[in-house]
């Protein structure tokens, strides 16, 4: 029996990159981070878009990072910079990937399990002597960073590749704990991937239209070129 082409196509693909994960890892968050993951993750914020300023900001960052070791000779890798955002609707997937440096594993748990960067621990501060009421307005102002994809996600995984690493996986549903991976057959050679499993209300960010006005509002000041869904933006 026949079949429609695409489909064969997309499961070829999925089927090259699938990823081989080895010496897996549950780690818990810190405690500072659990609190911060309660506060998003029970937050009604209304302003729901703000995870991708936050995460176009991190590609943007990771890229102009590559860029810099690329001009000083220290990288050996390709210098195609670029950030390539993919859709599924059907399965509520939004995948957000930037060729920049990438993480290693020490890094991704360096940087994801725990807040010593962004505004996260000025947010903390300022939520301590605050009535919870107040959640909304506070995140907005400090911005979370990475953890605001858990305001939209009942999971995220991250994909990584840094030169002269393993890759890595690093997932989690921002509940107490993540769990780590090395993962070869990532698919690409440097960068980082992460793949956001969208919850059933907000399954409006896996659509191509409502993507596409949100990325445009965030990325004016992002100077490395943006691929949505194979249409440059
Ligand atoms: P901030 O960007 O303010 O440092 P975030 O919570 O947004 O805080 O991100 C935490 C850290 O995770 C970043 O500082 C960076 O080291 C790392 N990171 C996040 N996203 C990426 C990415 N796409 N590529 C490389 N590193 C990243
Ligand atoms: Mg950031």
């Amino acid at each position: 029996e026949e079949q429609p082409i695409e489909v064969v196509i997309d499961e070829l693909t999925k089927e090259e990159s699938e990823p081989i994960l080895k010496d897996s890892e549950k780690m818990e968050f810190k405690a500072e981070t659990k609190k911060l993951l309660d506060i998003v993750a029970k937050s009604i914020y209304t302003d729901k878009e703000v995870f991708l300023r936050e995460l176009l900001s991190n590609c943007s960052d990771a890229l102009e990072k590559q860029r810099f070791k690329q001009v000083s000779g220290s990288s050996q890798g390709g210098n195609d910079l670029y950030i390539n955002i993919t859709t599924n609707s059907k399965d509520r997937e939004l995948v957000l990937f930037d060729s920049g440096i990438g993480m290693s594993r020490e890094e991704i748990m360096d940087n994801l399990g725990t807040i010593a960067k962004s505004g996260s621990q000025a947010f903390l501060k300022e939520m301590k002597d605050k009535d919870v009421s107040l959640n909304d307005s506070i995140i907005g102002q400090f911005g979370v960073g990475f953890y605001s994809t858990f305001i939209v996600s009942d999971s995220v995984e991250v994909y990584s590749k840094a030169e002269g690493h393993n890759g890595v996986r690093w997932v989690s549903d921002g509940s107490g704990e993540y769990e780590i991976s090395n993962a070869d057959n990532l698919g690409f050679e440097r960068g980082t991937r992460i793949v956001l499993k969208l919850r059933q209300d907000c399954r409006e960010f896996s659509t191509e239209n409502e993507l596409e006005k949100i990325i445009k509002k965030f990325s004016q000041f992002i100077s490395y070129p943006i691929k949505l869904n194979g249409q440059m933006l």
